[in-house]
């Protein structure tokens, strides 16, 4: 699985980063996935950041 934030819609809220540090961080005001390829450990917590996130900028597919 592949995550993505769309950062150019991301209000920087910091919810993706509290439920899924491991995949997001922030980068100045906005957040960003470390990496693009997930490992299997981290699909669940990225997906829940996902259905969290309030502006529903993060793509996980
Ligand atoms: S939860 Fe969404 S809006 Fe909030 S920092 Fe993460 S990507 Fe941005």
């Amino acid at each position: 699985m592949r995550a993505s934030v769309d950062e150019a819609a991301c209000t920087g809220c910091g919810l993706c980063t509290d439920v899924c540090p491991g995949v997001f961080v922030m980068d100045g005001d906005v957040a960003r996935a470390k990496m693009s390829e997930l490992p299997e450990t981290l699909e669940g917590c990225a997906e829940d950041a996902a259905d969290g996130c309030p502006s529903e900028v993060i793509t996980v597919e």
